[in-house]
């Protein structure tokens, strides 16, 4: 589980998170929504410390992550971003298996073998010697996931991870995504996409100017929405 505490952050004087508590069970999908700029990716950048916040607590499993050592953070907790960040001069395979070498310090065969499973769990075993740029971006953003998947996490972090695709791409990676959740892996989506929200979340946060402003199934949240900014929201994305 993870079990956020107060949290707190700022870029310099911009105060950006302030005072978030959320806590996320474990094997249960959490959907976070909310207008730009409301703190969404920083709430998830704190979790794995891509950015350091500036008070409060994030506890994974009981142990908090502030002490953690960042390297041994990072392959706890996968993080997939709108923009996928593969190398472009390596294949599909050898993108997956590049994290697997490197900081885990794997074997290159025992790294294959993990690649090319978490590759044709994304269904992408025939693509695997493709570079990225002879891959749709649903397929690259399929290779990030494979790649952040075979660290073997036990949070996975995603944020807007079908924003930047081609709309008739966008459904092959909510699907993988939805049927990780159905697997029971334990995750925090920041996304634009209602409808899955509405479908996979088991949990869903409504975040303004750094707050969490409301949390609740998705039924709650969707269809008996109590605060007048939610009900905005709402009003305008859906
Ligand atoms: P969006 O939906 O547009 O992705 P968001 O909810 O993810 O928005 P954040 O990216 O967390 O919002 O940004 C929260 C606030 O922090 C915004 O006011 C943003 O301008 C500011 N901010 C984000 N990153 C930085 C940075 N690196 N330096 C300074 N300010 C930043
Ligand atoms: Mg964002």
């Amino acid at each position: 589980a993870l079990n956020i505490r107060d949290l707190t952050m700022a870029y310099g004087d911009l105060d950006v998170l302030k005072g978030v508590d959320l806590d996320i069970a474990a094997g249960t999908v959490t959907c976070i929504i909310g207008p730009s700029g409301s703190g969404k990716s920083t709430l998830l950048r704190c979790m794995n410390r891509l950015v350091e916040p500036k008070g409060g607590d994030i506890l994974l499993d009981g142990e908090s992550i502030l002490a953690m050592k960042p390297e041994r953070l990072r392959r706890r907790v996968g993080m997939v971003f709108q923009h996928f960040n593969l190398f472009p001069d390596h294949t599909a395979l050898e993108n997956v298996m590049l994290s697997l070498t490197k900081i885990k310090k794997m074997p290159r065969q025992e790294a294959r073998r993990i690649a090319e499973v978490r590759l044709a769990d994304v269904g992408l075993a025939e693509r695997r010697d493709h570079r990225p740029a002879g891959l749709s971006g649903g397929q690259q953003q399929r290779v990030a996931i494979a790649r952040a998947l075979a660290m073997d996490p036990e949070v996975m972090l995603f944020d807007e991870v079908t924003s930047a695709l081609d709309p008739e791409l966008v459904k092959g990676v909510l699907d993988l995504m939805a049927a990780l959740g159905r697997q029971g892996m334990t995750m925090a989506v920041v996304t634009h996409e209602m409808g899955f929200a509405r479908r996979v979340a088991d949990q869903v946060v409504f975040m303004d100017e750094g707050r969490i402003v409301e949390a609740g199934c998705p039924q709650q949240i969707f269809d008996n929405p109590r605060s007048e900014r939610l009900k905005r929201f709402l009003a305008e994305v859906l």
